[in-house]
């Protein structure tokens, strides 16, 4: 058994007036393969990347968890997902 499960693949510390941001990626080897979360790191990294434009459009304003910062969530991971399928299909085009 785990001592601790992973809550998240990746995580970002920011400080908006600052703007300084330190991103946390998972140890893979951490990872349960039977976890419940998306194992796909780059679209992790990417996710927490685009968390600094949300940023500036809400001014680091949005309440954990208000309705607001639940759109700007599915919003970011959208954008994530999108932009690494973009890619990845350009690659693969070579
Ligand atoms: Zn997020």
């Amino acid at each position: 058994m785990r001592e601790r499960e992973i809550e998240a693949l990746a995580r970002i510390h920011h400080n908006h007036p600052l703007r300084h941001a330190r991103i946390l990626l998972a140890d893979a080897v951490d990872i349960d393969p039977n976890s419940y979360l998306d194992t796909d790191m780059e679209v992790s990294l990417v996710h927490e990347l685009l968390h600094l434009r949300f940023l500036d459009a809400t001014n680091g304003s949005l309440k954990d968890a208000s309705p607001e910062w639940r759109g700007m969530e599915a919003a970011v991971e959208a954008t994530a997902q999108a932009l690494v399928a973009i890619n990845n299909e350009r690659e693969a085009r070579g």
